[in-house]
């Protein structure tokens, strides 16, 4: 499933850019970035810089406080209203955008519309590992069955024979994006690549404790009591669909002083209890209504997503949007359930 980059000619053509002259390069990610949206795009910042070009990376949305370490963290644009003019006159100046963990130009908001109007004038590369990629690049490195886009950009440089540009600093952004899109190297994506990768990356010099500390263990006390509250206040166990789901508000958002990030990790709770086969986060954000949704095995929650909420993203890790009140979603998600009994039934029984 990977294509281009890895034809031998398209690697070298794409060698060839980013080794001859000095570059101004942009590198965007997601909405709300994570760990792998992120650390994907410091560590080929950081990769980048080694070879010479200058290199910004703006991101749609802000980000969690606890991947605010990670080296060139604190030059990130943030495309809001303060810095809109000046992102975009980032990308103008741009010969090269990266586009990183993420498929089509809709997932990046506002920021895609203007990449969508001057694409033709810039190179575009993609290195991602989401599902049906919308073609809009010069040179892709994609494949979905790789586990992280950090761990794509890892086998990208391998490939381009240019692994001793890695250093610690980007070794460390880059395993914190693989070490958290596989759950701590604990999902069925976690193949023996994965490991051979994360092996690499502290050969460069990752520092897995560390990176694990400050990204695990480094809760505010507003977030535990959240987390707290959303677990014996807000979780609802559907025993006959093997669902488990938590409807969270905007009172219950503002009561904890949530923060972006607070609400990370809480669906991995609801799909840790003994039977559950698929978990949803369903939180009142003043903009839409954002769902989360989990599954184990071969239950598709990114078909579901992109069935009943206009989203998508990964067979077992998926998210959508709402326009309906939280009241109103909450009985939506649920009045579909009787459609997936029997699948939702099966999934887990299947699994263990
Ligand atoms: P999360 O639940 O962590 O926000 O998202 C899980 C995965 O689902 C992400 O990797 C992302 O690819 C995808 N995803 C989340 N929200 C959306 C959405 O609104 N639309 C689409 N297409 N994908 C989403
Ligand atoms: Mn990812």
């Amino acid at each position: 499933m990977t294509d281009l980059l890895l034809e031998r000619n398209k690697l070298e053509d794409f060698k060839h850019l980013i080794s001859q002259s000095k570059k101004k390069i942009a590198i965007t990610t997601h909405h709300k970035p994570d760990a792998d949206a992120l650390g994907s795009s410091l560590g080929l910042k950081i990769i980048l810089e080694k070879l010479g070009h200058q290199v910004s990376v703006i991101t749609p949305t802000d980000y969690p406080d606890f991947l605010k370490w990670m080296k060139g963290e604190d030059e990130i644009i943030v495309y809001n209203e303060k810095n809109e003019r000046y992102s975009e006159e980032i990308l103008e100046a741009s010969d090269i955008i990266f586009c990183l963990d993420f498929s089509c130009l809709s997932r990046i908001n506002d920021l895609g519309d203007h990449i969508e109007k001057i694409k033709h004038q810039k190179t575009i590369t993609l290195i991602d590992h989401h599902q049906n990629p919308k073609d809009f690049a010069n040179f892709r490195y994609w494949d979905v069955s790789s586990a992280a886009t950090a761990q794509l950009v890892y086998q990208l440089f391998r490939d381009l024979e240019l692994t001793h540009l890695i250093c610690a600093d980007a070794a460390d952004c880059l395993f914190a994006g693989l070490m958290t899109d596989t759950g701590s190297f604990k999902h069925p994506n976690t193949t023996a690549d994965v490991f051979q990768t994360a092996a690499e990356l502290i050969k460069h010099g990752a520092n897995n404790a560390k990176i694990s500390k400050l990204i695990y263990d480094n809760n505010t006390v507003d977030r535990l009591k959240f987390i707290g509250f959303a677990l014996s206040e807000r979780l609802v166990v559907l025993e006959e669909y093997n669902t488990a789901y938590f409807a969270i508000s905007a009172k219950d958002l503002e009561k904890f002083s949530s923060r972006t990030g607070d609400t990370e990790g809480l669906v991995n709770y609801a799909l840790s209890i003994q039977g559950i086969s698929m978990a949803a986060v369903i939180i009142d954000r003043t903009e839409a209504v954002k769902m989360s949704f989990r599954s184990v095995g071969e239950f598709a929650v990114n078909e579901f997503s992109a069935a009943h909420f206009g989203g998508g993203g990964h067979k077992n890790a998926s998210g959508g949007k709402s326009d309906l009140s939280l009241e109103e979603t909450v009985e939506k998600f649920i009045s579909l359930l009787p459609n997936y009994k029997e699948e939702l039934n099966n999934t887990i029984k299947n699994y263990i």
